[in-house]
């Protein structure tokens, strides 16, 4: 589960490459230019993720500026408040990740087995029967409503009486 925390956690960043521009401020009032993406491993509470950053490096000062390091808070490795909050949210959601993934195994797993049941639940048939059979004894039970209907006969006997007499 933990290891589901991780991925889920992992794709949440992911959506975002840290790539801000084609340059950004190096933060002593210069472009920097944009390099590249560089990825960067973090432990956290669910183990340990990559996060792909946009790398840009600053001519003027000769150093290298990850934006993206300073957003989460991972320029030291460590998890910062709002990475936390990410990483608090992954693993909130991460047993829902894996009930759905428990899910789409039972299901998959379960697809086998339902075809097994049929033959062996006699007693829960019998149940799903009645309905079957009801619409066959509704159906008994539209001709037994012909005795209403025997009225039409009788109708239709003084209608084609009717004609008949024309
Ligand atoms: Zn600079």
């Amino acid at each position: 589960m933990t290891q589901i925390g991780a991925s889920l956690l992992e794709q949440l960043l992911g959506a975002d490459g840290g790539y801000r521009g084609p340059r950004v401020d190096c933060g002593d009032g210069h472009s920097a230019r944009f390099v590249g993406y560089r990825d960067k491993t973090i432990t956290t509470v669910l183990g340990a993720i990559t996060v792909r950053r946009g790398y840009y490096h600053c001519a003027d000062c000769g150093h290298g500026v990850l934006p993206r390091d300073d957003e989460l808070g991972v320029a030291d490795a460590s998890l910062s408040p709002g990475l936390r909050k990410i990483t608090a949210v992954a693993a909130a959601a991460a047993p829902f990740a894996a009930a759905s993934t428990l899910l789409a195994e039972l299901e998959s797993g379960w697809a086998p087995n339902v075809s097994n049941v049929p033959p062996k639940p006699t007693g829960p048939l019998p149940p799903t029967a009645k309905p079957a059979n009801r619409p066959p004894s509704t159906a008994a039970r539209s001709p037994s409503s012909h005795p209403p209907n025997s009225r039409c006969p009788t109708n239709s006997t003084s209608p084609s009486t009717a004609p008949a007499s024309p």
